[in-house]
């Protein structure tokens, strides 16, 4: 096992309430496999993904929980240990890589700095920067450019180029295609197959569920801070257990039948007061009053591999 990570809670200090991002939440993940998170925005998903990292920003704080990363609890690290594991061992691509990238300084000098903080020698990372930008299909004179000169998909291939660097043994990618069109995203995702192919398990977190099925080992579905189904891709396709991840399936359009599309009715709820018992009770079709808005359901495995937080799985049981 590459990552355990234990009954991991995120809570965000506000000026309006504590919002509780996320809750309790317990996964692994496996060496060269594909997980990916999905869920509506608000779910946990970015939140849980950058606390593996031991990145929460502020004013966000992990108030309980392990994350072990190759036997190391990563929130137990000091600044020079993080340092040493981050952007080698395992490293993260955001949604805007303008959050990752320095505005002021030249692609190359990004990517040979994100090398020799490693102790690769200067012209070695030159070298190796030129290499890392023909992987991702890009002129070796784009080293010259600033992030600006570049357009948003050719600034994610940089940002997965300075991934590349050391075939990191995990990769975060929170939602990397989202502000880019259809065909950009698929190449995009080709060169996070490849990382994969070469051993990098990829953590990918989207809110887009159709996008998880062609690529993913295992989807884990998130709603309102709580990790709430999760299996192989099979498992939660062909047979979700939990009604949200039905109700997320009934949402895309025309992906497995002709079926219609069903939006999820309700809004998800406000973390800085979620509701009692099953947090997502008040939009469940399936709910039991007395049961359903008084018990938390606990995470079970309710077949090998399939994990799920409901007290009726699969649909209410005869009275
Ligand atoms: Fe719906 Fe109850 Fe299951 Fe929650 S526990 S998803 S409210 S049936
Ligand atoms: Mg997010």
């Amino acid at each position: 096992m590459l990552l355990e990570v234990r009954n991991l809670s995120v809570y965000y200090y506000t000026l309006s309430g504590v919002v509780k991002g996320a809750e309790g939440v317990s996964f692994n993940v496996e060496e060269g496999e594909w997980i990916t998170f999905v869920g509506e925005s608000g779910s946990g998903k970015s939140t849980v993904a950058h606390a593996v990292m031991n990145l929460v920003p502020s004013p966000g704080k992990v108030v309980s929980g392990e994350v072990i990363f190759e036997g190391k609890d990563i929130l137990k690290l000091s600044k020079e240990e993080l340092r040493q594991i981050r952007g080698k061992e395992m490293t993260m691509v955001f949604q805007d890589p303008m959050t990752s990238l320095d505005p002021l300084r030249t692609i190359g000098d990004q990517m040979i700095e994100a090398m020799t903080v490693h102790g690769v020698p200067e012209d070695e990372a030159r070298e190796r920067a030129k290499e890392l930008l023909q992987r991702v299909n890009l002129p070796p004179d784009r080293l010259d450019y600033y992030p600006h000169q570049l357009s948003g998909g050719q600034r994610q291939r940089v940002s997965i180029a300075i991934a590349m660097a050391f075939r990191p043994k995990l990769l975060i990618a929170d939602e990397p295609t989202t502000a880019l069109d259809v065909i950009v995203q698929d190449s995009i995702m080709d060169l996070l197959d490849e990382m994969k192919a070469e051993g990098t398990s990829i953590y990918f977190v989207t809110h887009d569920i159709s996008l998880a099925v062609e690529r993913s080992d295992r989807i884990a579905v998130m709603y309102a801070g709580k990790l709430v189904e999760l299996g192989t891709v099979e498992q939660i396709v062909e047979n979700p257990l939990h009604p949200y991840t039905k109700a997320l399936i009934e949402a895309v359009p025309d992906l497995w039948s002709e079926r219609p599309v069903k939006a999820i009715p309700g809004y998800p709820p406000d973390l800085r007061n979620p509701p009692k018992g099953c947090r997502f009770h008040p939009r469940c079709p399936l709910a039991k009053a007395g049961i359903c808005d008084a018990e938390e359901p606990e995470l079970r495995e309710v077949e090998r591999y399939h994990f799920v937080a409901c007290h009726f799985p699969g649909g209410a049981k005869d009275e």
